[in-house]
């Protein structure tokens, strides 16, 4: 068995289970061997090459397998390797964004002092509102830079969005080594997408290990939050266990989540139907549908996620689909991972680092999909080639997956642009609808009744319990607490009187000193970056890098200008204005990204990946004021 502890035969079963990409990496990182830079990507080599890659592997592993980690190459040979990596020639750009996605440093994208930490005020204090992915990063943060703070949570664990949904078989969508959290490197899914228990038992570990669980006072709901002017300090109103509390901030973060509230439909005669009526996130824990009539109203990501395991249990399944989406397939979804490949993260040092990154590596490259290309649309073409194609590709899946049914593909066949809204990934959704016990509608709905729901055809489809997956408020930003700044301004009656949220680079509002949002108003990324959990690294460190100069320079508050909240939000505009999901292409009516009532992007940020990162990772000091207790407010 040797140096590795384990045979050959279970090396080669690794090998067989491995990502290639990331073995060729890892073993020329860890060899120098001329001949693997030679060799294409995993997907383009030849059979010949595969076998000989993979042998080269055993062999090496057999003498050399490792618990070390390797340490981070410098920036030349680092960017070698990445280049390598994904065989592309990396820009400048490019490279600063994702350098930290190879993830060699202890905490990537996070900030730390430099040997140059000042002295802390003995009252200064970050509150951090929520204990989702957001929040618990922030404070890793907080407590990288030694700064105090404390977290308060309303549920009664960490875990967030994945704590109020527990529908049958959520999971995430983003295969599980994307999303994992870069700074901590132990943790081995049990699945390619992890399930949504499992993401709960990570989120713990993570605030457990990193401290944080014991600076979060948990059942403690914010209510309101003013900025005591005289003072300098925002002060809270929280709900607790033991009543209401005062609490004082220095800094406040708000880390909760765009899908906190939850969107419950009006239907007509909703309260006449004596079944059950559930909304995915309030899934009750002991609800059976063995043997029951079910129908599923939503086809977004969580509607399309749960309807395969309904379908399963329920004695029929109704799905009631308003607008067909784009679904897509993916790689693994679904299965567990081997232990094999398990054993490759702890063993071969370098390959959990590409593995990474390589997972990550088909969303570096999506900008193209999301934009409008004139010259092709003139040419007529419907959006630009790559996204033409995609379209093909997808409806191809919808074709095979239905078995060729033209009952169901002629109705769940979308006519707008794929990107333009969340891209959706099917958990066997096609599949269930070509079942005997499953049936798609597509009738409008037009009222509950004592049994069911009746369409606008007039016909009544009989019904022991709806799930009403029809998705969640996200307009209503930090809703339902209110937050008073500058000259007593409430946020949303701010954001009311113009033309709904909106935030300087998606995290800060003008009259709202010492207050960062996590996932504000347009902050979801809308191509090129990393997976949504490495966002809340970045923007973390980008609040840690304005704790950083709000220290050093001895300030007690720091804003965002109102002149620079402006032209960000100008800027904004006209960028969101070449996305195909503001386009007739795109469906724009159609979106939750889109803010309907006033006819623009509300939950994206538009720009290029990189070029967003880059707001955070080097921000526009010229944008913020900041400002001593003595001096008045301009
Ligand atoms: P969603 O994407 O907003 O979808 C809501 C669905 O309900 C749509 O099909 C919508 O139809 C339908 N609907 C809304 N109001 C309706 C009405 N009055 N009558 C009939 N149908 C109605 O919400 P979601 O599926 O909960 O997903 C929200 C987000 O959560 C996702 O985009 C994703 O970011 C996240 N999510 C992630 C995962 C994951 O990673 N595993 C899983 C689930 C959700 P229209 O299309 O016609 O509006």
């Amino acid at each position: 068995m040797g140096q590795a502890g384990v045979d050959r035969d279970y090396i080669r079963k690794a090998m067989d289970a491995a990502d290639l990409n990331a073995v060729r990496m890892a073993l020329y990182q860890n060899t120098g061997d001329p001949a693997l830079a030679a060799l294409p990507q995993a997907q383009n080599m030849s059979d010949e090459q595969r076998n000989s890659l993979k042998q080269q592997a055993v062999d090496w592993l057999e003498a050399n397998a490792s618990t070390t980690r390797l340490p981070e190459p410098d920036d030349a040979e680092l960017r070698k390797l990445m280049s390598m990596a994904t065989a592309e020639d990396l820009g400048q750009l490019e490279f600063e964004a994702r350098r930290e996605q190879t993830a060699f440093k202890d905490y990537p994208f996070l900030v730390q002092w430099d040997g140059d930490k000042p002295e802390i005020p003995s009252d200064f204090r970050v509150v951090i509102v929520g204990s989702g992915f957001s929040g618990v990063v922030m404070a890793v943060q907080c407590q990288l830079l030694g700064i105090p703070y404390v977290v308060i949570e309303k549920g009664d664990e960490p875990g967030g969005t994945w704590n109020i949904n527990r529908y049958p078989d959520v999971r995430v969508d983003t295969i599980s080594l994307t999303y994992e959290l870069s700074f901590e490197k132990d943790w081995r899914w049990k699945e390619y997408f992890g399930r949504g228990e499992e993401v709960r038992e990570y989120l713990n570990h993570v605030s457990r290990k990193f401290g944080v669980y014991d600076n979060t006072r948990f059942g403690h709901a914010l209510t309101r939050a003013s900025f005591d002017e005289a003072s300098g300090k925002w002060l809270l109103d929280v709900d607790t266990p033991d009543g209401p509390e005062r609490m004082e901030a220095s800094v406040l973060v708000t880390a909760t989540g765009l899908f906190a509230n939850p969107k419950i439909v009006e239907f007509e005669g909703r309260d006449l139907f004596r079944g059950q009526i559930v909304h995915p996130a309030r899934w009750p824990e002991d609800l059976s549908l063995k043997g029951k009539r079910v129908a599923v109203i939503g086809n977004g990501s969580t509607g399309i996620q749960m309807v395969g395991a309904i379908a399963e249990q329920a004695e029929h399944t109704c799905v009631f689909q308003r607008t067909p989406q784009w679904i897509a397939p993916r790689d693994k979804y679904g299965q567990p991972m081997e232990p094999e490949v398990h054993w490759l993260m702890d063993n071969f040092p370098g390959y959990w680092n590409w593995a990474r990154y390589m997972a990550g590596a088909p969303l570096f490259d999506t900008h193209a999909l999301v934009c409008t290309d004139p010259e092709w649309q003139a040419k007529g073409g419907k959006v630009n080639p790559v996204s033409d194609a995609m379209r093909g590709d997808l409806a191809a899946y919808i074709e095979r997956e239905t078995g060729g049914d033209r009952s169901i593909i002629d109705r769940v066949l979308p006519d707008y642009a794929p990107m333009s809204r969340r891209p959706v990934v099917d958990n066997g959704w096609y599949r269930a609808l070509t079942r005997d016990d499953c049936e798609l509608v597509t009738d409008p709905i037009a009222r509950f009744s004592e049994n069911g729901i009746v369409t606008a055809d007039g016909t009544e489809h009989p019904l022991d319990v709806v799930v009403t997956a029809t998705g969640f408020e996200v307009v209503k930003y930090l809703w339902p607490a209110q937050f008073y700044g500058r000259g007593g301004l409430e946020v949303h009656d701010m954001w009311e009187a113009a033309d709904g949220p909106r935030a300087w680079i998606g995290a800060m509002v003008p009259g709202f000193p010492n207050m960062f949002m996590l996932y504000g108003p347009n902050s979801q990324p809308v191509s090129s970056g990393p997976a949504q959990s490495t966002w809340f690294t970045i923007w973390s460190a980008f609040i840690g890098r304005c704790l950083m100069k709000m220290l050093r320079e001895g300030a007690s508050t720091i804003e965002v200008t109102r002149e620079a909240y402006e032209a960000y939000n100008k800027a904004l505009d006209v960028e969101s204005r070449n996305l195909v999901a503001m386009t007739k292409e795109g469906g724009i009516e159609k979106n939750y990204y889109v803010n309907n009532e006033h006819g623009r992007l509300q939950v994206n940020s538009p720009w290029y990946g990189p070029v967003f990162q880059k707001m955070f990772a080097e921000p526009d000091w010229d944008a913020v004021e900041l400002r001593k207790e003595s001096q008045p407010a301009t």
